[in-house]
């Protein structure tokens, strides 16, 4: 019912050379595969290289979009134009951009608005930082991360055709996974959030895991009922781990 879904972030690395160096490992790698949806979302630079790479192998992503339509917003990269070039998919709110970059829900909302008008689809980050789950807070942070972003959308939209990646703070780029069973956990949570929102979004909508996925954990992880496929960060940097954690998620 929920096609599973695997995402690279490549985040902010790799020259020309190395993107489109890495699309084509990607592309011969992933052949086959096609009962899953494959996305890469390398930097906004090198989108187009890596679109005429891929050659519809897989659908592009995009690793963020603006949070206005085209106009003076310097540094920005509006939607329309991310679909315009045949991006698919945004990640938005990822952890880093709170973090580094202060994003906070109603950007990340105003964000998602954009995404939505423009066709594309959002992948909406949330999760909790160590100190959060450590006082217990781990579900009321992620339900206000989801509420405060869906509330200040149009009620007539709603989160429309969106994914959410689960990716505790703790576990991104640190090598420390969520135990399958922790994941679980959240997703189901999180299916329950949207539940409460729309009964009719919770079973359809997919949801990610994000957080240190890697070849080796991934067919457990994967292997959730309420894990839909995964955000994968440095792994995804290796076509051949990439290429794995999608053969994973093919065969459930
Ligand atoms: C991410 O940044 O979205 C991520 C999951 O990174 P990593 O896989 O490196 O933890």
């Amino acid at each position: 019912m929920r096609t599973p879904l695997i995402a690279g972030n490549w985040k902010m690395n790799g020259l020309s050379e190395d993107a489109v160096a890495l699309a084509a490992s990607v592309s011969d790698r992933i052949g086959g595969l096609d009962a899953i949806e494959i996305v890469v979302c390398p930097p906004f630079v090198h989108l187009p290289a890596v679109a005429e790479r891929l050659r519809g192998g897989a659908y592009l992503g995009a690793q963020n979009c603006a949070d206005a339509p085209q106009g003076a917003r310097t540094g920005e990269v509006a939607a329309d134009m991310l679909a315009d070039i045949g991006v698919r998919y945004v990640i938005l709110g990822h952890s880093e951009r709170r973090a580094f970059y202060g994003e906070d829900s109603a950007m990340i909302a105003a964000r998602y608005t954009q995404a939505m008008e423009s066709g594309l689809r959002p992948i909406l980050c949330v999760g909790e930082t160590l100190e959060e789950r450590e006082d217990g807070r781990t579900e009321d942070v992620v339900a206000g991360q989801i509420n405060d972003v869906a509330d200040r959308l149009e009620s007539s939209v709603g989160l429309g055709d969106g994914v959410i990646a689960y990716e505790p703070v703790w576990a991104i780029g640190t090598g420390r996974t969520a135990t399958a069973a922790q994941a679980q956990a959240m997703h189901a949570f999180i299916r329950g959030v949207l539940g409460e929102r729309d009964p009719g979004l919770a079973g359809g909508m997919r949801l990610l895991y994000g957080g240190s996925m890697k070849p080796g954990n991934a067919a457990d992880l994967l292997a959730q009922p309420d894990v839909d496929g995964g955000l994968i960060g440095g792994a995804s940097l290796n076509a051949e781990d990439f290429a794995a954690i999608c053969a994973a998620a093919a065969r459930g």
